[in-house]
């Protein structure tokens, strides 16, 4: 489908020529639009007084209309004279909102605020466009393409490009030693599964700053591990947890909160404050789920969040993307999504992201496992470690290491029971 900024040279109503814009004062071109004021640049109608159908047909995204422009849009204009933009008008609306996020952080978020701040030529415009964004400290700004923080934050590609190459520099981000990295390494922290045999496979706990996936068929346990970590993501680091608080994304409608009670009644903690450090968030849709992740990017600090979880990660994929013909396009959506949450580990390194896949038969194999992973290649690539659930007798289910860049493959039996995961 065309952009509608690239269907200018299509008709013959003089689109395409340059003409001064009353309205942001300013030269435009026909028949292209600007965000400015989101209307078509002075497209003649036809004879049935409608405009051009193809560019009402087209979709419309805010990344297209703001500078594929050959002429400077507004923004770059603004920050060639130094970072600070034009504020919107809806930004001047949303102000007090705006304050009020800010003043719901604390010391630890304030910090990094203050840091983004001071990034050469941050004013407090662009600052309430990045934080809207959630942009909200540098290494969020460090680590995010620089299309992603375009789109998102409405800044233009100088400004981007600018605060990207500032916070990389001031995180210093760039070659280290192996050795640096080892010291990194040793330190990592982990969350126990509350069974020791799982967590002999994980070498000690599930580790964070990665995307651990479990997959398998249903009632293998996925969804049971998923609430047990939440549980014990909040123990005290010396009995296996992160003394942290658990964010739970439920695309199938499964979460139970009676299971993490039991579960919390299963340490000998008081279920009331568990329920309370558990955000949840169900996902209605893949677009919705999307919109979740990228939410939590700023609830992060402010609830102390050190674990994630996506249950299940692609069922709402596969029900909307049906045929062949949209297998490119959900897998692409898939792929954002999971880059997406890799990122927030790479922004949060004390963070863990858990997300649970389900299983499609392969219905030509006749000897061996007849079932693969959901998601293809992409969710392969994409999750750091990859462990299959399967059934075992009675409650216990076994878990098989698949793919883990330092871990060898092995398996652990454990056992779901009315307190949640043992051995
Ligand atoms: P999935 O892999 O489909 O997400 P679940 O994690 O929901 O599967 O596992 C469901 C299984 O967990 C059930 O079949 C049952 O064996 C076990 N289970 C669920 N609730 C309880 C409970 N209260 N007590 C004991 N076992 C339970
Ligand atoms: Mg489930």
């Amino acid at each position: 489908m065309a952009k509608a900024s690239e269907i200018n040279t299509q008709n013959q109503s003089g689109i395409g020529e340059p003409y001064f814009c009353e309205e942001c004062k300013r030269n435009h071109t026909k028949g292209k639009i600007y965000k400015e004021h989101l209307n078509f640049a002075k497209v003649e109608p036809k004879d049935d007084g409608v405009l051009n159908e193809e560019v009402i047909d087209d979709e419309i995204e805010v990344s297209d209309l703001v500078s594929e422009d050959d002429s400077t849009s507004v923004e770059e204009e603004a920050s060639d004279e130094g970072l600070d933009e034009k504020i919107e008008v809806d930004d001047e609306i949303e102000e007090d909102d705006f304050d009020e996020e800010l003043e719901n952080y604390d010391d630890d978020a304030n910090a990094c605020v203050e840091a983004v701040k001071k990034l050469p030529g941050v004013g407090e415009a662009t600052l309430k466009k990045l934080i809207k964004a959630g942009f909200n400290s540098l290494e969020s700004i460090a680590y995010t393409p620089p299309t992603i923080i375009q789109k998102e934050s409405g800044l233009g590609d100088k400004t981007t490009a600018k605060l990207i190459k500032a916070s990389m520099d001031k995180l210093d981000i760039g070659f280290k030693s192996a050795e640096d990295v080892w010291e990194y390494r040793k330190n990592i922290s982990r969350i126990t599964t509350s069974s020791q045999e799982l967590d002999n496979l994980f070498h000690g706990g599930i580790e964070t700053g990665c995307v651990v996936e479990f997959f398998g068929e249903f009632r293998t346990g996925k969804t049971q591990l998923a609430h047990q970590l939440c549980v014990n993501v909040q123990l005290p680091k010396e009995d296996g947890g992160l003394n942290g608080c658990a964010l739970y994304i439920d695309t199938e409608g499964t979460f139970r909160p009676e299971r993490i009670i039991q579960m919390a009644e299963g340490h000998d903690l008081d279920h009331k404050k568990v329920l309370k450090n558990i955000v949840f968030g169900r996902a209605y849709n893949s677009d919705h789920q999307i919109m979740l992740i990228k939410e939590a990017a700023s609830l992060i600090k402010e609830k102390n969040i050190k674990l994630i979880i996506v249950d299940s990660l692609i069922g709402h994929f596969r029900s909307e993307y049906v045929g062949r013909g949209t297998l490119a396009n959900r897998q692409q959506t898939i792929n954002v999504h999971l880059h997406d949450l890799l990122r927030l580990t790479d922004i949060f390194p004390d963070l863990c992201v858990i997300v649970t896949n389900q299983v499609q038969s392969k219905p030509d194999v006749f000897y061996g496992n007849p079932t693969v992973a959901a998601g293809g290649n992409i969710v392969a690539h994409g999750s750091t470690i990859r462990v299959y659930l399967r059934k075992g007798k009675g409650e216990q289910r076994v878990a098989k290491m698949i793919d883990a860049p330092h871990l060898p493959e092995g398996e652990a039996v454990f056992s779901i029971t009315e307190n949640g995961i043992t051995d």
